[in-house]
């Protein structure tokens, strides 16, 4: 029998409404079963806002260095059951077991620091251009906030909505991806242990369509916070707009690494292969293509092939596999399209470009590690997201032309330079059209404590973690205290 889990909703674990249940299945092997989770609708989202809501006026009012204790508390207990969930999110997620450690890892760090943080929240104070007059601004909560998350980083994702919104004295509903909701459950058996109060934070499974779209459309949701694809980001943009609720949207990426004739190439090498294949390329910040200047090219082409061939696919809780399954077989079948389409498009396939079903493995979405030389930077499969190990060789003659190639996608997530050049470094800062910038290091790689977002389709102006996910999740609000004892009038009365 199949173990059988629920929605966390005021402080206690509940089914869905409905009864119905959907399965989580063992990207690595489809009769492995992990369970069965609520499939839940617009009706068991409305009792959860109800909680978070019912929760708010009390929460807002914990002093925020409060706030902080519990989410170090979270950190602590995160820290003891490390391996664990690292293990059950290796099963539901399939991405090996040294990167679902740094998943966990990511959702630790990001406690400590919200807990550091909760003894800063600072806002400002303001000479104020009158006399005896005080100013001020200081953050405030929000309100009720939609979290939905995608499947990729089970638990760093939602730790980074969750613990800056509930430092700030926010409550949450989390809808996470019905492809990953074992570690959600994890980390909320971990709030309830630390001492989240009952409603403060709130957790619904369900697909998106009637779980998130639920929430996003809630009357009583007062800011939405989503990580997934550009197309879901601009429907939920579009409700929010109408809405006029706050939403911050982190959405995908096309991102390159540039290799320079002057490169360090075994670190470049070693760049492209983690940034390529790790995490079987399923992240928004995986290099998809590599830019390549022509004094370097073959060279560099076929150690990169050579490795390539080398990685070790697998079930990721073998310790000895490089690289895991795809997370569905929906997600190989997009894959494998894009591969037949690169073919179409001219682009020439130099290794992999084949559903990987040997032996035990037929029964695990798993994909060769895939390069395809002569790509143009139009081509469809150098300017979509592909999600998954297919790396496209561009060839530049020169680093305005790396520069042209890098910057020609509508997304604009991260980037990489290889130069031992510092010139070239520094104008690579300046004029990669990203949220990220990488020198001399993959594409991937971003720590808790810097700000983490794109530009163009990859994002909306906000950023995640840093300092600058505070600012998501509170409202500014100016305070002016006037101990003249007369009005006082701004402008007015300030005559020169
Ligand atoms: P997705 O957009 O399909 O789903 C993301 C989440 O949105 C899931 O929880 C899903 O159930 C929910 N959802 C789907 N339709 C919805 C709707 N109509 N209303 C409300 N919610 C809805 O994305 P995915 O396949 O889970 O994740 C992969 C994508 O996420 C890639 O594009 C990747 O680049 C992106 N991503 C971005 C970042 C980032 O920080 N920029 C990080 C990780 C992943």
């Amino acid at each position: 029998m199949a173990e059988i889990y629920k929605n966390y909703v005021d402080g206690k674990w509940v089914e869905a409404k409905s009864g119905g249940t959907f399965e989580n299945r063992n990207p690595a092997d489809r009769h492995d079963l992990l369970g069965l989770f609520p499939d839940s609708g617009p009706e068991d989202v409305d009792l959860a806002v109800g909680a978070a809501k019912k929760a708010l006026p009390r929460w807002r009012l914990v002093p925020a260095p409060k706030r902080g204790e519990i989410l170090f508390r979270v950190g602590e207990i995160l820290r003891r059951r490390k391996e664990e969930i690292a293990r059950v999110m290796t099963r539901e997620m399939g991405k090996i077991l040294k990167e679902t450690r740094g998943d966990v890892q990511e959702g630790i760090d990001t406690a400590y620091y919200a807990a550091g943080e909760g003894r800063r929240l600072f806002g400002e104070t303001i000479p104020s251009e009158l006399p005896d007059k005080f100013a001020m601004s200081v953050r405030a909560p929000v309100g009720v906030c939609g979290l939905i998350t995608p499947w990729n980083f089970p638990m760093a994702i939602p730790t980074w909505k969750l613990f800056p919104a509930l430092l700030c004295g926010n409550t949450v509903v989390l809808k996470p991806a019905e492809d990953t909701p074992l570690t959600a459950v994890k980390l909320f058996e971990i709030l309830e242990e630390a001492g989240v109060p009952p409603g403060v934070a709130n957790l619904v499974h369900g697909t998106g369509e009637k779980a998130g779209a639920a929430l996003v459309r809630h009357p009583d949701v007062q800011l939405v916070s989503f990580t997934g694809s550009a197309a879901v980001g601009r429907e939920i943009a579009a409700s929010c707009g109408r809405d006029l609720k706050r939403v911050s949207l982190e959405m995908g990426g096309k991102n390159a690494q540039v290799v320079m004739e002057d490169a360090d190439l075994n670190l470049a090498l070693e760049g492209a292969l983690w940034g390529a294949f790790g995490t079987t390329g399923q992240r928004c910040t995986a290099t998809s293509r590599l830019i390549l200047h022509r004094d370097v090219k073959q060279t560099f082409t076929d150690m990169l092939v050579a490795r390539a061939e080398k990685i070790k696919i697998g079930d990721g809780s073998d310790e000895s596999v490089e690289m895991g399954p795809l997370i569905n077989d929906a997600a190989r079948q997009k894959v494998h399209g894009y591969v037949q389409l690169g073919k179409e498009e001219g682009a020439r396939l130099l290794t992999g470009g084949t559903i990987y079903e040997e032996g035990k493995w037929i029964d695990g979405w798993f994909y060769r590690p895939t390069v395809f030389d002569r790509v143009s930077p139009s081509m469809r499969i150098a300017q979509e997201e592909i999600f998954g190990p297919v790396l496209s060789i561009i060839e530049v003659k020169s680093f305005e032309e790396a520069v042209e190639v890098l910057n020609g996608t509508r997304y604009g997530l991260s980037s990489s330079i290889y130069t031992r050049d510092v010139a070239r470094a520094f104008r690579a800062m300046r004029d990669f059209e990203a949220g990220i910038t990488y020198i001399n290091g993959p594409t991937i790689g971003a720590e808790a404590h810097l700000p983490f977002g794109g530009v163009k389709e990859s994002g909306n102006g906000h950023r995640e973690a840093g300092t600058t996910v505070y600012d998501i999740f509170s409202e500014w609000k100016s305070v002016y205290v006037d101990y003249s004892g007369k009005l006082q009038k701004a402008q007015i009365d300030n005559v020169e």
